[in-house]
């Protein structure tokens, strides 16, 4: 699409033509390169996910804008390092914070499924996907044919359903992406952490396979008698590195829930 960059070696400075990441410089296996912090709009913008409370980050961010004012802080959803941030950014910026989960807002305003935010004369729509956590949300930049995915959908690998999300949400909330980036056309998806999506059908046929996929491992896992998480992880994570088995445990257990309630 026009205007769509993404660097080769990093998730910081990709942009649509009205989006730009700037990258946190929180790493892990579980944050990749670290949390994108995406700007929307021009003259005027709205940030999303000022990310985790780290005021080197708020500060170049900030800096970044020069001139620009910031009109809200949107957060795809409450976990720290998206959120961590937010209300010191808030100070530093002086806008409001809207998010689903109360605890996460600052104002009178929430942000929901079907709120529309506009910013300088564009549209940003909100699309409820709850799954990853009970609170995530996704941001539809119609001018961009753009989709925010916060950490629903990741630029690397796959995400894990936290204990605050579940899997049945999960799947819903997939087939629900996959539906709207296809009728509405959909050129890039923009993630909470990693670097930006060209191809998101592609991406989405991917993440619900993964799953479907995951499940049946957990389904043979359980044939061959491993009955706690601890031991389907060991069988279905066996290539996984093994940092990543307390996260994979979380998903592995809204597996088993998920599969006891069908
Ligand atoms: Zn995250």
């Amino acid at each position: 699409m026009s205007g769509l960059y993404i660097p080769l070696d990093t998730p910081d400075g990709s942009r649509t033509e009205h989006a730009e990441n700037l990258l946190a410089p929180n790493p892990s296996y579980m944050t990749l390169d670290g949390t994108n912090t995406w700007v929307i709009g021009a003259d005027e913008v709205v940030v999303v996910d000022p990310g985790p409370d780290d005021e080197a980050h708020l500060l170049r961010v900030r800096d970044h804008l020069g001139e620009r004012r910031v009109t809200e802080i949107l957060l795809t959803h409450g976990h720290l390092d998206h959120s961590g941030g937010a209300k010191r950014f808030a100070e530093l910026v002086n806008a409001p914070v809207r998010a689903l989960d109360p605890r996460h807002r600052l104002g009178e305003e929430g942000l929901a499924d079907g709120d529309v935010v506009t910013v300088d004369g564009l549209e940003i729509q909100v699309y409820g996907t709850p799954g990853h956590s009970f609170d995530s949300l996704c941001f539809w930049l119609p001018a961009d044919r753009a989709m925010l995915t916060g950490d629903t959908v990741l630029g690397r690998g796959t995400t894990i359903i936290a204990s605050d999300g579940g899997l049945a949400d999960y799947l819903r909330s997939l087939d629900r992406l996959r539906l709207t980036a296809e009728s509405l056309a959909a050129q890039a998806l923009l993630p909470g952490h990693g670097p930006v999506l060209p191809d998101p059908i592609g991406a989405l046929d991917g993440y619900i396979a993964h799953r479907r996929e995951r499940l049946e491992q957990i389904k043979e896992a359980r044939r061959q008698g491993a009955r706690t998480p601890e031991e389907i992880v060991r069988i279905v994570y066996a290539d996984v590195d093994r940092e990543l088995w307390p996260a994979a445990e979380v998903s592995v257990r809204s597996q088993l829930d998920y599969l006891e309630r069908l």
